[in-house]
């Protein structure tokens, strides 16, 4: 039996608001870092040929840029799934143990596909690892 969430739905409704408002911010800033991205951007690299040092300094600038993206890509992500999750109906469960998330939790973080104990645990064993 799929166990469906105990949420009213205008909290649903808040959430999704939330959510789908993250979703197009998200979207706009991956957009707009791949327009900084100077690797990215053939017009302001073909001004001048860059010396070396200016070279280094826009891939340094261009990998700090992959990995803001990356954070921001993931968070997309868990948008994503959460608003997936909210039409399926087993929004607020954890995908670990299928307990229900902590509504104060999900207030503070919509996108929280698990709950705190798992969360805590996961993130000891990635500090571990
Ligand atoms: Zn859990």
């Amino acid at each position: 039996m799929v166990k469906s969430s105990s949420l009213k739905p205008e909290f649903l409704e808040e959430i999704k608001k939330r959510l789908l408002a993250d979703k197009t911010e998200l979207a706009q800033d991956i957009e707009r870092l791949a327009d900084e991205d100077p690797l990215m951007n053939p017009e302001r690299t073909a001004e001048s040929v860059p010396e070396f040092e200016e070279a280094s300094s826009q891939m340094q600038g261009s990998e700090r840029i992959a990995e803001e993206k990356k954070v921001l890509e993931k968070r997309l992500e868990e948008t994503e799934e959460s608003l997936k999750r909210i039409e399926e109906g087993s929004y607020g469960i954890c995908k670990n143990c299928g307990n229900p998330i902590d509504q104060a939790r999900l207030k503070a973080n919509p996108q929280a596909l698990s709950c705190l104990d798992c969360k805590s645990r996961l993130s000891q064993k990635q500090e571990s690892a």
